[in-house]
């Protein structure tokens, strides 16, 4: 006898969408059959007219990062995540100054463990300048279970092209993967400046000083430093069109190249930035969102592959913060996301519902492939046998209005207040054990547990084209 047997569900798996019985036996998927095939269990759910898919892996996330006097929500709003679908994130490990990266692993644990309500895993972030005794330790970090590093173009927080070619060496040498933040820091400057010489000095305007060209050119030079160094990379939060073209070019060339975008560049344009009556400048993200044209583009990119997947950059914040400590000016742009529980079910809603992408490739983009590139797979990401038994469950014929008051994230805006979404999430279960039944909490809010990765030993091979 199994312990919990869902039964007669849509099921997602690696082969298809089809109507299965899925059994779970502890933290693992013990089988997955035809309706009936299985025998008794402890405790049944019925799924009937449901879609069963894997837990949503989301490989953007940030708690308890400073900005200035501020810090996002902490910890314990890692709940959300469940609410939405995702029952594991990647965090950051935030190193600069005169720390260590061992020391800036081990702080971000100590914050982590213990406190998150779903299974995490960390990058490693290189702030600013890393010292030759910073690069020294990536080969130990990437063994330990952190092989994804990533550096920033732009920000308080950028590493030169001289300190990313020194990590990027490094990475390539230990079997690890690169992570950028993507703009063009001095084009950036260049055009602000110019904007407020101007008098444009909206923070609207961010998308246009902060425009394709600034991802673009980032871009290019990040695949060609990877190219050059023989690491594999992953390009975060891709915004423009052109940033695309750039990274499809190195992916027909066979590079092992990635990008993700997220999932508020889906949702909105540029335009809203410009919409102060509704506080439109909280639709904007770090890179900010573009336009029509390059939305269009980025839903074909997701749909035939040139783009792998779609996460949150969840970074909890309350207006208040946005509009008095970031600012509303194209000098003092303001970003972050409340994203995490959004991801999955307006994805599922923009993409599934509306007809955009199959249900196949919904599941790909928000769980599988941030499971595979990310050295998860096939613990998370996958309905089938051995897996862990991390599983969320959506009605597609419940409609909901979306509200910050009700949400379960820590901020108190939500960039798609008052959508009307079609689908919601109504169970999760973590290994094994419902967080969230018949959209009820019902488990533990700090039983998420710390993922070790390990990329596939393939994925930095260079393919042929
Ligand atoms: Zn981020």
């Amino acid at each position: 006898m199994v312990d919990l047997l869902i039964r007669n569900g849509d099921v997602v798996t690696p082969g298809g969408v089809e109507m299965l019985d899925v059994a779970i036996e502890g933290e693992h998927i013990a089988a997955v059959a035809s309706p009936g095939a299985l025998s008794e269990a402890g405790r049944e759910i019925d799924a009937s007219g449901k879609i069963v898919i894997p837990g949503g892996v989301d490989p953007h996330c940030h708690w308890n990062l400073g900005w200035r006097e501020t810090k996002c929500e902490g910890q314990e709003h890692s709940w959300a995540a469940a609410w939405g679908g995702t029952t594991t994130i990647i965090d950051f490990a935030f190193r600069e100054g005169d720390m260590s990266l061992h020391e800036a692993v081990a702080f971000k644990r100590a914050e982590a463990d213990g406190s998150m309500a779903v299974d995490y895993g960390l990058h490693a972030l290189l702030a600013g300048e890393t010292p030759f005794e910073v690069l020294e330790e990536i080969g130990d970090v990437i063994r330990s279970g952190i092989p994804t590093i990533k550096t920033l173009t732009t920000y308080g927080w950028m590493s030169d092209d001289g300190h990313r070619y020194g990590v990027m060496t490094e990475v390539a040498a230990h079997g690890g993967m690169s992570i950028v933040h993507a703009e063009d820091d001095a084009l950036a400057n260049w055009l602000t400046k110019k904007y407020v010489r101007e008098g444009k000095t909206h923070g609207g305007y961010i998308a246009e000083t902060r425009g394709p060209l600034v991802e673009e050119l980032a871009i290019r030079r990040c695949l060609l430093l990877a190219e050059r160094t023989g690491s594999p990379l992953y390009v975060f939060h891709m915004a423009a069109a052109a940033g695309v073209h750039a990274l499809a070019e190195a992916r027909g060339r066979g590079l092992p190249v990635f990008g993700e975008t997220l999932i508020v560049y889906l949702s909105y344009t540029s335009e809203k930035l410009f919409d102060d009556e509704n506080r439109g400048l909280l639709v904007s993200n770090f890179p900010t969102i573009k336009t029509q044209a390059d939305q269009d583009e980025l839903w074909r990119a997701v749909a035939d592959e040139r783009l792998q997947v779609v996460s949150s950059d969840h970074y909890g914040l309350n207006a208040d913060i946005r509009y008095r400590h970031m600012g509303t000016s194209v000098e003092t742009p303001q970003g972050g996301q409340n994203a995490v529980e959004m991801r999955v079910p307006v994805l599922y809603h923009r993409g599934v519902h509306e007809a955009r992408i199959s249900l196949q490739r919904f599941v790909e983009l928000i769980s599988s492939n941030p499971a595979r590139l990310m050295g998860l797979y096939p613990r998370k990401g996958a309905i089938q046998p051995g897996s862990d038994a991390d599983i969320a469950i959506i009605d597609p014929s419940r409609t909901w209005t979306v509200r910050a008051s009700e949400h379960h994230m820590g901020g108190d805006y939500n960039a798609w207040e008052d959508w009307e979404l079609h689908g919601k999430v109504v169970t999760t279960i973590l290994r094994g054990t419902p967080l969230v039944e018949d959209e009820q909490w019902v488990g533990s809010r700090t039983a998420g547990r710390y993922q070790p990765r390990t990329l596939d030993p393939h994925l930095g091979e260079r393919v042929a084209p």
